[in-house]
């Protein structure tokens, strides 16, 4: 307890933070800890439980006042419990982070966190939070578009009893201590004399309902955590690192608001030949000292299928050629890349004696005019020497 941080510097902001940028604050830190995106990280357990810990007593204008004037003694029962404290009460409602329980999405708990702060109702319909997946693809899967299947897990309305949280056969009550409202009114000492305050109802947890006999699949939560394989169509097009979705593919929305999306991120295995900048299509093609220099008709593979094309007499290494909406279809629109040939000539190896005489004899009989490059090239050489 003695080394417990300033409930400010949990969240990352100054003393005298308005309520919105300390809302912002709080879900940009929750969101950064979240159990769901640290699986059995007790660090970030830890963390996660001191960013709701700060924004439970810093989003309360009384618990906000009496932290300013008495620090962590002012709204923590465990400070000086055995007597001292005389602002008793503290906090509640945290019972349900407890013990590795963490069945809440984000919706849920920013819904319920807010919902407490006196503003939001939390029987209002919420949209559920997104669930983000990663899928691996072909060069050209990703190029032509792909129907693939992948396994999704998110968080659905428990089948069993259709996302009431009461067994089959019962069904949830009003809540008899508040009545439906799930709010109730509460008397609350503060350093300034006891006001009349509304709080969520503890009953119910502010769901105006409470469940007698509690569905034994989820546990009474109405929901459960679900594993299915789903397919997917990958649209034509999209590139490494990008990322679509699919509408209402994420967690099932709270109080019958819609679900959140499915957000799909990919990434593309290398390709044997070819390489992609945007929507153009690069291959280098080797070809012979002959071909590069008689001109010759090569065959280039494109993602269409196999292509004839004639490179001209005297092609250079390096030379680059388009071929003309043979690249990959633009992602969202209508139209496709180019496709670049890339000439590389290959050098012959392990000649024979026969293979190296002819070569020889070749090379006797060229001269300066069959190498403009060369020419030119110690032309200049020789200006900066002579
Ligand atoms: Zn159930």
């Amino acid at each position: 307890m003695a080394d417990k941080r300033d409930y400010y510097e949990v969240l990352g902001v100054q003393k005298g933070v308005t309520e919105d940028e300390l809302k912002k604050a709080y879900r940009k830190k929750a969101k950064l800890y979240h159990p769901d995106l640290h699986p059995g990280d007790a660090e970030a357990e830890k963390n996660f439980k001191e960013v709701n810990e700060a924004y439970e007593v810093l989003s309360d204008s009384d618990k906000r006042a009496r932290y300013d004037q008495f620090g962590h003694a002012g709204v923590d029962p465990n400070f000086g419990a055995g007597g001292g404290n005389p602002y008793g009460g503290g906090f509640g409602g945290f019972g349900g982070f407890g013990g590795g329980g963490f069945e809440f999405d984000l919706g849920d708990l920013f819904g319920s966190m807010f919902g407490g702060g006196g503003g939001r109702n939390s029987n209002a319909p919420r949209r559920g939070s997104d669930v983000e997946s990663r899928i691996v693809l072909s060069f050209e899967e990703a190029a032509k578009g792909c129907t693939k299947k992948i396994k999704v897990t998110r968080i659905t309305n428990c089948d069993d009893c259709s996302g009431s949280g009461a067994e089959k056969g019962s069904s949830p009550i009003t809540c008899s201590a508040c009545r439906g409202s799930g709010r109730v009114m509460a008397q609350q000492r503060t350093p300034f004399g006891v006001i009349q305050t509304q709080k969520t109802c503890d009953q119910c947890g502010g769901k105006g309902k409470t469940i007698d006999k509690p569905c034994k699949t989820c546990f009474g939560k109405g929901k459960i955590r679900k594993t299915t394989e789903r397919e997917v169509n990958i649209p034509a097009g999209i590139d490494n690192g990008q990322a679509f979705s699919i509408t209402g593919g994420g967690n099932v929305g709270v109080n019958g608001g819609p679900s959140g999306d499915l957000v799909i991120e990919v990434s593309i295995k290398p390709h044997a030949f070819f390489t992609r900048k945007g929507f153009d299509v690069y291959c280098e093609i080797p070809v012979t000292y002959a071909q590069a220099t008689l001109g010759a008709e090569i065959v280039v593979p494109t993602l269409e299928g196999k292509v004839k094309f004639n490179i001209h007499e005297g092609t250079q290494p390096g030379e680059r050629f388009k071929l003309r909406d043979k690249g990959i279809k633009r992602l969202n629109y209508s139209g496709k890349g180019d496709q670049y040939v890339i000439i590389a000539v290959e050098v012959p190896k392990n000649l024979s004696k026969k293979q190296k005489e002819l070569l020889r004899a070749f090379e006797e009989a060229t001269d300066d005019k069959n190498y403009n490059n060369k020419k030119s090239f110690f032309d200049k050489v020789k200006e900066m020497f002579d």
